[in-house]
């Protein structure tokens, strides 16, 4: 497997999402990232308000943030990150990454982000900064047949990026590069997590347990909560 390579210190994944709620598919995906891109640690962001989704199933921020708290506290590569919840307005990933950018430098930054995701980057606020900032990992699920990624490339990611057939990315002048990266990890989704909640059926094995019991005496995602 390559890897995009960076000599300047520490390699640091930033792992954005809803989480809601955070699950074990998040958790194994992760891993897998951290182990085969031998990052040194990965931040968890919780999108506060985000900007492509409609609010009515998504529960409060403070409750996403406390359940990637708790689901991460027992692994000292990962961490999670308030700082979307510590600004107002749409949560912007642009803004995230100058936020580390900023905290972190000269740190090699590795923004992680889902196919799903990754095919409306078009939409995201000056997206096409963001390889000029830092790696970007592409992740995509098992099973989930995906376009050639040439056509999952935006235009203007396009004209700023290469294909580096040796080494399987794409290379950008900053020396930044974009990498597809194939998720053998766990089919779970979010969406799976609050449709058992709904109809009070066990969500054991697919959050950790302290995120489900957190759940419970929170009592979220409860089916008079959810309009889904
Ligand atoms: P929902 O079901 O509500 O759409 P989700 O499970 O996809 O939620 P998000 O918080 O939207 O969770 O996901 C954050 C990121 O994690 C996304 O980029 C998504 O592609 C990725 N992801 C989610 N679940 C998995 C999984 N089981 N394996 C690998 N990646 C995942």
């Amino acid at each position: 497997m390559n890897t995009p390579s960076d000599d300047r210190g520490l390699k640091i994944g930033i792992f954005g999402g809803t989480f809601n709620p955070i699950h074990l598919g998040h958790l194994r995906s992760a891993e897998e990232i951290r182990d085969t891109f031998a990052l040194d640690r990965i931040y968890f962001v919780p999108a506060a308000r985000p900007p492509h989704r409609s609010g009515d199933t998504l529960v409060a921020a403070p409750y996403r943030l406390r359940m990637v708290e708790l689901a991460v506290a027992d692994n000292p590569f990962f961490q999670a990150s308030a700082v979307e919840l510590e600004r107002t307005g749409p949560s912007y990933s642009i803004d995230t990454i100058r936020h580390f950018r900023r905290t972190l430098d000269p740190a090699a930054l590795f923004f992680i982000v889902g196919l799903d995701a990754f095919r409306d980057i078009h939409t995201w606020k000056d997206y096409a900064t963001i390889p000029a900032l830092c790696h970007l990992i592409v992740t995509s699920r098992p099973g989930v047949v995906s376009p050639l990624p040439e056509q999952l490339l935006p235009v203007a990611l396009q004209a700023a990026l290469w294909y580096d057939p040796a080494h399987t990315m794409y290379r950008h002048p900053s020396g930044h590069s974009l990498v597809f990266h194939e998720i053998h990890g766990l089919q779970i989704s979010a969406s799976q997590v609050r449709a058992l909640l709904r109809q009070r059926q066990s969500i054991r094995y697919l959050v950790p347990a302290p995120v489900a019991a957190y759940i419970a005496d929170n009592a979220l995602y409860q089916p008079e909560e959810c309009a889904e």
